[in-house]
């Protein structure tokens, strides 16, 4: 029997061996295998040997049904031969409810359903592990044991690890077979091989380019928001393959040997692009390389090259033809997943060819800090790339959630998608300015441009170093009244940013910006793993953790949000969160997980009503008894709610009784005091956080706070402009979550002035009719324009 416990150091450290250690043993597994029956296998047995199980077994969904197709220690005559529809048994419970399954004595479980000949009774013990592939259910993975036991959180993960490695991998054995199959319909248009761009033996480019004009503009898409000025590296030039002789006599068996090499190496490239992906991203991203091996070691791709090589074309040719063959035929597939996997071919043949020209593809160490232009980005592309010297990103592909814009977000460099022509357009070394949130490339651009934009990086670097000072400094007035400055932050990117400018801990952890970077949900393992990394990045400061805030302006890419007349007075927030119990339980189960590694606060975004409250804490209960119930130890974690509609504000006295703190979440709060859409330029001179009104609901709620005994930090926009942010000290606030960067500036004004002329600032402030003459009274007084909203 595992003892529950919580996972602390020792734990998790033993649970990523054992994660990284099963990646590689996956690899390992495939490479053994000519297949997929062979590979599933070799699968249950690594599991059942893993877990120390009786059993292991794999169904895969085929034609609405469950049909086994590897087990150990169930009847091994059985494969192939069971079947299960979705409502029968366990297995079928699993599958239906797309759930971690974990049941002690399954015989008496309402849901077990006794398949004869398959000598279960004797298995005291069941867990059921969903497959899925980006969102698909393709299957359901099952360990018994004849020992009565209870599985630990450690063994689940590990599991969840497999299953997700596993699944990538069953879906490109499907699809290879699909197309050996039936494979290529209309097979019309030979000529399109991969693409490949042809360089001369010294690298450069032999195909024409057209010249740019001096100075040009081009226009994209926002991929990554932030401005990038340097030359130009072009991806297509320096990752693109040597000349590959088509029509070059060549000796047949010589050409059989090179392809045979070429692949051997195309696979240990492919292992290690795994390992490096692993330990610089996660697993997840590098589980996608399973399926390159998979691919690589396909039977049927391989006579196909080989009967190519026979039939008179080169090792180089051949390669060109049976890939191109594959992108288009998966290209032409209906289903949008299946036809991504066509750049998955197209990285394969890329690989390929690189070796068999001698061209080993290893890190690239961009030659000087570059922004890399490309028409699209493949997984290995992106891993291979030296980050540190990417400035910005330029695509022609205008997929913005593709997984290199995915990537790049993480990272933070600004890119830019949907840039047509922009491999044809931009030489190599040409000076880029890359301004993505105006959607801009400037393409050597004039000497005013660039001046333009150089000074404001001078005047931004030179300003920033005269506050570094203040980094280690308290943010504190003349006379000693300190405040709380946190960082409001959204990506793991930005967890270094904070800690460089000394944030004190996480004031608003935006969790709706890390599901955005995906494209799909990720799942209870993912999450755990990213509040992981940002809780860790903060050992003795608080995290306050926002559930999910999506609506109004935030959507997901994979999830259907109703077409609504006023979608920020509609279907938002929380209110989606209660509306998807389970994606919502699932969530706070992660942080409350995260929680287990250092100081996490959970709060709720957009509550209106006492019941919403209680709902929430309802959910918080049920995700602690779900992971208790999974052997874990959590500990209390402060719940909070944001108070950013009016009506909370009213409501705060009774949200008081129930919460642990408030955060005041300006930017929506003004949006609906002023009745002027946050994001609509043509109310923007409604929207004004220094109205009367602002600064009234402000106050209101800061009284409210104190009379209630909670804490209230402020983490709306206006508390990073540093006028607005010494007024909201004089009204009594003190903590606050603002943008990192805005730090030292609000540390350097705040340590010019003494408390009481900030809160006589304040009281003439509210006293005022305008926002505009608060505007003046306050730039008047502390010496600094407020910025505008
Ligand atoms: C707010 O509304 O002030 C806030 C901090 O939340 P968001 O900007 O994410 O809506
Ligand atoms: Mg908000």
């Amino acid at each position: 029997m595992v003892q529950p416990h919580s996972i602390r150091d020792t734990d998790t450290a033993k649970s990523e061996r054992l994660g990284l250690s099963t990646l590689e043993d996956i690899s390992k597994l495939i490479l053994q295998s000519s297949g997929l029956d062979q590979t599933l296998r070799n699968i249950v047995r690594l599991v059942a040997d893993r877990m120390q199980s009786e059993v292991c077994s794999i169904y895969l969904c085929e034609n609405d049904r469950l049909v086994l197709r590897a087990t150990l220690g169930l009847a091994s005559d059985s494969t192939g031969r069971i079947s299960l529809g979705f409502n029968e048994g366990l297995i079928g419970y699993t599958a239906e409810t797309r759930s971690i399954v974990n049941v002690g004595e399954p015989q008496s479980h309402p849901r077990f359903h006794y398949i004869a000949d398959s000598n279960e009774e004797i298995y005291h013990s069941f867990l059921g592990i969903p497959l899925q592939d980006r969102q698909r259910l393709i299957g359901v993975m099952a360990i018994q044991t004849i020992e009565p036991r209870q599985f630990g959180p450690i063994e689940i993960s590990t599991l969840t690890t497999i299953a997700f490695q596993l699944s990538a991998v069953v879906a490109s054995a499907r699809l290879l077979d699909q197309l050996d199959h039936e494979p290529f319909r209309n097979n019309d248009s030979p000529s399109t091989d991969v693409a490949i761009v042809p360089v001369g033996t010294d690298g450069q480019v032999v195909a024409e380019r057209v010249e740019p004009t001096d100075s040009l503009l081009l226009k994209g898409e926002l991929g990554f928001g932030g401005v990038a000025m340097g030359p130009a590296y072009l991806i297509d030039e320096d990752l693109g393959v040597s000349e590959i002789g088509d029509d070059e006599p060549f000796d047949l068996g010589t050409e059989q040997e090179r392809l045979s090499e070429a692949i051997e190496k195309a696979k240990i490239e492919t292992l290690c692009l795994e390992k490096r992906v692993a330990q610089r991203l996660s697993e997840e991203d590098a589980a996608i390389f399973h399926s390159h091996l998979m691919i690589l070691q396909d039977r049927v791709l391989l006579e196909k090259l080989r009967a190519d090589i026979h039939d008179g074309r080169s090792a180089a040719s051949a390669i060109k033809h049976v890939i191109g063959d594959y992108v288009r035929a998966f290209r032409r597939l209906d289903d949008p997943y299946l036809q991504e996997r066509a750049a998955d071919m197209e990285d394969i043949g890329r690989r390929l060819l690189s070796n068999l020209s001698g061209q080993v593809r290893d890190i690239i160490q961009l030659p000087y800090e570059a922004i890399v232009v490309a028409k699209e980005m493949l997984p290995s592309d992106i891993a291979l790339l030296d980050h540190a010297r990417i400035l910005g990103l330029v695509l022609e592909a205008s997929d913005s959630n593709g997984h290199a814009v995915i990537i790049a977000k993480s990272l933070g460099i600004p890119t830019l998608v949907g840039v047509a022509d922009a491999t044809r357009r931009i030489r190599p070394g040409n000076n880029l300015i890359l301004d993505s949130a105006s959607g801009a490339l400037h393409i050597e651009p004039a000497k005013q441009i660039r001046s333009e934009y150089r000074r404001l990086k001078i005047d931004g670097l030179r300003h920033q170093e005269e506050l570094e000072q203040f980094k280690t400094r308290d943010a504190v007035t003349v006379n000693g009244t300190k405040v709380t400055l946190r960082a409001n932050i959204g990506l793991l990117s930005d967890v270094s940013i904070a800690q460089q400018f000394g944030a004190e801990g996480v004031g608003l952890y935006r969790t709706e910006l890390p599901y955005m970077a995906r494209a799909s949900f990720p799942d209870r393992k993912t999450q755990y793993e990213i509040y992981r990394r940002v809780v860790e990045g903060f050992p003795s400061q608080s995290v306050t953790v926002r559930t999910l805030d999506i609506g109004g302006d935030k959507s997901l890419p994979y999830f259907d949000t109703p077409r609504e007349l006023n979608p920020f007075l509609g279907w938002r927030s929380v209110r989606v969160s209660l509306d998807h119990r389970d994606m919502f339980r699932t969530q706070i189960e992660a942080i409350l997980m995260a929680a287990t590694h250092g100081n996490v606060k959970l709060m709720f975004p957009m509550v209106t009503t006492l019941d919403e409250v209680l709902a929430c804490k309802m959910v918080v209960a049920e995700a602690k008894q779900n992971l208790m119930n999974e052997g874990w130890t959590i500990p209390d974690v402060p719940l909070g709610v944001m108070i950013e509609v009016p009506g909370a504000i009213a409501m705060a006295t009774h949200f008081a009784k129930e919460v642990d703190f408030f955060a005041l979440g300006t930017n929506d709060l003004i949006q609906y005091l002023l009745a002027a859409d946050r994001g609509n330029s043509s109310v923007s001179h409604y929207y004004d956080s220094l109205h009367p009104a602002v600064l009234a609901a402000i106050a209101q709620t800061v009284a409210t706070a104190k009379r209630c005994g909670k804490n209230l930090c402020i983490c709306g926009e206006m508390a990073s402009d540093p006028a607005s942010f010494a007024l909201l000290v004089g009204l009594g606030l003190r903590e606050f979550s603002v943008s990192s960067p805005s730090i030292f500036a609000l540390k350097a004004l705040l340590s010019k002035l003494d408390i009481k002329t900030l809160q006589n600032v304040a009281e003439q402030a509210m006293a005022e009719s305008s926002g505009a003459r608060v505007r003046k009274l306050i730039s008047e007084a502390f010496g600094q324009v407020p910025a505008k909203d």
